[in-house]
């Protein structure tokens, strides 16, 4: 592919890229869509779905993405599972590298690349790493079922991951470090309303604790001062997520968080030819209808750009 110059490569497959995909490819724009290392991105960690239109009894996570993903091959998206590892932007061809140093030429970027989860930053966290530790219950939780679990994080996800493993350990400890969480009201009701789930207010992880593998969790009351343990043994870290974005610093304005900048009402970014879509441009909205609707901006934005250059 190296000395051909595709119309538009899209990098990543979450709701934004496959959405994208979709109208791009329908448009005859013959896209190519690099998956990068999470293939069908964050919803390939999610459980029920119960708020994407169109599906009234919900869906899981991962067959939502194969969904997307099938439809957007449908229409002829070339889908590539590779990562993308550096981007040049000094156009007006634009240059990508695959993680195994392929280069690419595009005419039109379509940046979809989401977000990742974001870690407490402890030694211990890193220690137990996988092994007790972990950023995601439905891959992980089954591991420690009948056992206790912590929980950190007061936002959706904290809660999803709690009710989850709450049905599969025998008690889950909710750690919020402030006295109010900031999850949906139904998802509170939902975390408030398991009689396995114990939230503790307040509350800041000092450490994990364990040898070999997870035993406890040191906590202190931001109030009190108090320090105590908790007997767990897993530990699941669900406080937010991080845009995937820093390949693209060197060449596009991004905000303090890292999100790329767009202008207002289009998926445009400062370069001609690179747009941005998805929770890689979102810190506000963050769904995945929010980040199809704004693939399916990135496509259409990506086509008229096509057009006026007479590429397609
Ligand atoms: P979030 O809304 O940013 O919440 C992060 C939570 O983690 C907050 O409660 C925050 O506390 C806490 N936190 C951050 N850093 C921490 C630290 N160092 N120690 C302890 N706690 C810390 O992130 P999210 O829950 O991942 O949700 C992201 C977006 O996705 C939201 O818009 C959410 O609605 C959406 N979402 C929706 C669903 C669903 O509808 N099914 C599921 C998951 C996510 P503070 O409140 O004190 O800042």
């Amino acid at each position: 592919m190296a000395n051909e110059i595709l119309n538009t490569v899209i990098i990543g497959s979450g709701p934004a890229g496959y959405t994208a995909a979709i109208y791009a490819a329908r448009a005859g724009m013959n896209p190519v869509l690099y998956t990068g290392k999470e293939p069908g991105g964050q919803l390939m960690i999610t459980t029920d779905v119960e708020n994407y239109p169109g599906y009234p009894d919900g869906i899981m996570g991962p067959e939502m993405m194969e969904d997307f993903r099938k439809q957007a091959e449908r229409f002829g998206t070339k889908v590539i599972n590779e990562m993308i590892v550096k981007v040049d932007f000094s156009g007006p061809v634009h240059k990508i590298w695959t993680e195994t140093d392929q280069e690419i030429h595009a005419h039109s970027v379509i940046i979809s690349t989401g977000a990742s989860a974001k870690w407490l930053g402890l030694e211990s966290e890193k220690k137990f790493m996988n092994n007790g530790v972990s950023a995601c219950a439905v891959c992980d939780g089954f591991f420690f079922r009948g056992t206790e679990v912590a929980v950190v994080g007061g936002g959706d996800t904290a809660a999803e991951e709690a009710s989850y493993l709450a049905k599969l350990c025998t008690k889950v400890h909710l750690l919020v470090r402030r006295d109010e969480m900031r999850a949906s009201k139904i998802m509170q009701k939902r975390v408030m309303n398991t009689s396995n789930i114990e939230i503790h207010w307040n509350t800041l992880t000092q450490e994990i604790l364990g040898e070999e593998t997870v035993t406890g969790v040191k906590v202190k009351n931001k109030i009190t001062g108090e320090l105590s343990e908790i007997p767990v043994s897993g530990f699941f870290v669900a406080i937010g997520h991080k845009p995937n974005t820093d390949i693209f610093k060197e060449w596009l304005d991004l905000d303090e968080a890292g999100y790329i900048n767009t202008i207002p009402g289009t998926s445009k970014t400062k370069i001609d030819g690179v747009f941005a879509s998805g929770d890689a441009q979102d810190n506000v909205y963050r769904q995945a209808v929010t980040a199809a609707g704004t693939g399916c901006m990135a496509a259409l934005d990506a086509e008229r750009y096509l057009a006026a250059q007479e590429i397609i």
